[in-house]
């Protein structure tokens, strides 16, 4: 929150400052009935303008105690409500550092690729298929479907490699990270 990337009108500053600045001394927001680390919120210049402010969960136990995730062990899950929705289970957590949860679910000629990105990264995994053997040969491979799960310390650092490799390309490929 220190820098912002983009340049933002002084409009749309003056609307978001409060947000941050409560955001930054460790506040969290209505959204809902629920309190969250983000917030929304459009430019007052003909709405041209909406952002969506969030803060990045540290990897540190300090911030992950903040309470904006919970996690079912029964579904390896993470979600921002007090029952989990897949099972309806009530007696879900705050997560801890290596509980594994679930990152995302692939097709299995991507698996390979995000397996390899997990492994350059060193972040430990482990993944279930979806169709049991002899379903998938009906079927064919392609059709077979792999989900990962990372440890709750790794999660934001996954998701993030998910985000980055899957990500629908928006731009022509005329910028080229510096980084790495
Ligand atoms: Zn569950």
């Amino acid at each position: 929150m220190e820098d912002l990337c983009p340049p933002l009108c002084h409009e749309l500053w003056n609307v978001i400052y409060p947000y941050v600045f409560a955001l930054q001394n460790g506040g969290n927001l209505d959204c809902g009935n629920i309190k969250v680390k983000s917030f929304d919120a459009v430019c007052p210049d003909g709405a041209r303008v909406s952002i969506h402010g969030e803060v990045i969960e540290s990897e540190t136990s300090d911030s992950m105690s903040g309470g904006k995730a919970m996690y079912c062990e029964n579904c390896c899950i993470l979600f921002a409500e007090n029952r989990c929705p897949v099972c309806g289970n009530k007696k879900v957590r705050i997560p801890e550092p290596d509980d594994y949860c679930f990152l995302t679910e692939k097709e299995m000629i991507w698996a390979g690729m995000l397996e390899d990105v997990l492994k350059q990264n060193g972040i430990p995994f482990f993944t279930k298929q979806m169709l049991g053997a002899g379903l998938a040969l009906k079927i064919g491979p392609m059709s077979e479907r792999c989900r990962f799960y990372v440890p709750y310390s790794h999660f934001q650092e996954a998701d993030e490699l998910v985000e980055a490799l899957f990500a629908p390309v928006q731009e022509e490929g005329k910028e080229t990270d510096p980084e790495e």
